[in-house]
């Protein structure tokens, strides 16, 4: 398989089809309509998650977008077969339907992976062998976070992806840790230097990181199930039931935040600057506007600016130079940090973690941009010949 190699000499994205630094709303089949609405921008696109396992009715969906709704944004399809208390190993084999259907539908394949466990070597080094197989595919890696924390298993993933040579989407799950360690931004800046495209979906807000990093692309959940991979629970225990609460994009706290939560900070702070928005949505009112809204819009109205704000976001900070748009990013994390200070917001150990893993810039002058191909193909190929990984 081989891809557009954008920029090599800068460091910047690596280019699968139109996916060029892009940044995609990961969301449920049944929220495909609202979504690719909302993400029919430049830079944007959806990744689509099966329901429960419907396979057949996120096809389904999936189709009526291309040939119906005649969406031509990015659209990536996730069997999410990694997920829940039933979720399939590493060692499964991919399903062959699933794999023709994406291709019939003239999508990037993205492989049905299962759940890869720490340690699980052999489960690695299948999915890629496998994906390399497949000759057009990206390998989808569902993993545990001690893939990129531990420094050993983090070789050896770098190691394993860099020989096979496929493009790789990673889901990381969350750490048992309540503070996901440092290391996890170390190890994906790690993963992203290894000469293939990388995808980093099923993520949250400061995943922007990694798309400012040179990552192919990255997917932001719609809701917060979708923004995070929670372990297995423990045998016995009760599944949580809860309605998620609406939320909105702060964009200078780079997070969601509860509405309710919004609407509480503005009372006790309404001049620190934080509330008056610019996006398209907002068109320059205080977020107060997304609160008033009525009842079967507000949280319409509050998705729609949070994916304005993101996709503004995107644009600002996907820039031709690749160090300058990490120390933008480092900066806007500081900046963020700040404010959640001011308003007594918890910090968010993420926008810690990118300003350790990016240096501050020196004093000497920085890179000169590379200049980006125009154009490019609309399929990828494979350069050379898969080697072995073992
Ligand atoms: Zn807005």
């Amino acid at each position: 398989m081989a891809w557009d190699l954008d920029g090599r000499s800068g460091g910047t994205g690596r280019r699968i089809g139109d996916l060029d630094r892009s940044l995609l709303l990961h969301c449920r089949t049944s929220q495909v309509t609202q979504a690719a609405e909302a993400a029919d921008r430049s830079g944007g696109g959806l990744v689509v998650t099966a329901d429960r396992g419907n396979l057949r009715g996120c096809l389904g969906r999936a189709r009526h977008l291309r040939e119906v709704d005649h969406y031509h944004r990015p659209v990536l399809l996730d069997a999410a077969r990694y997920v829940g208390d039933g979720r399939l190993p590493a060692e499964a084999p991919f399903d062959p339907r699933w794999i023709d259907c994406q291709r019939d539908l003239g999508l990037p394949v993205l492989t049905d992976s299962g759940y890869l466990d720490r340690d699980d070597t052999a489960g690695l080094a299948g999915i890629l062998e496998r994906a390399a197989r497949l000759g057009d595919a990206i390998a989808l890696l569902p993993m545990h976070p001690g893939w990129l924390t531990d420094r050993i298993a983090r070789q050896t993933l770098v190691r394993y992806v860099a020989a096979v040579g496929v493009p790789v989407a990673v889901v990381v799950e969350e750490s048992a840790n309540p503070f996901s360690p440092a290391s996890t931004v170390r190890g994906l800046r790690q993963l992203l230097g290894c000469g293939v495209p990388v995808l980093v979906l099923r993520a949250d807000l400061p995943v922007l990181g990694v798309l400012c990093s040179g990552a192919t692309a990255v997917a932001i959940g719609t809701e917060p199930a979708l923004r995070r991979l929670d372990p297995r629970r423990p045998v016995g225990s009760r599944p949580l039931i809860g309605v998620p609460r609406p939320s909105a994009v702060v964009r200078q706290c780079l997070s969601y935040a509860p509405l309710s939560e919004i609407e509480a900070t503005m009372q006790r702070h309404p001049d620190n600057g934080m509330w008056h928005c610019e996006c398209a949505t907002c068109a320059g009112r205080g977020l107060g506007w997304l609160l008033d809204r009525p009842d079967g819009e507000r949280s319409r109205t509050a998705f729609r600016h949070s994916v304005d704000v993101l996709l503004d976001l995107r644009a600002e900070l996907t820039g031709p130079s690749t160090p300058l748009d990490e120390w933008s990013w480092r900066a806007r994390c500081a900046a963020a940090a700040s404010r959640r200070r001011e308003v007594g917001w918890d910090l968010l150990p993420m926008l810690d973690h990118w300003q350790q893993a990016v240096a501050p810039p020196s004093t000497s002058r920085p890179p000169a941009p590379a200049a980006r191909r125009a154009g490019g193909s609309t399929r990828f190929s494979r350069a050379t010949t898969p080697r072995s990984a073992a």
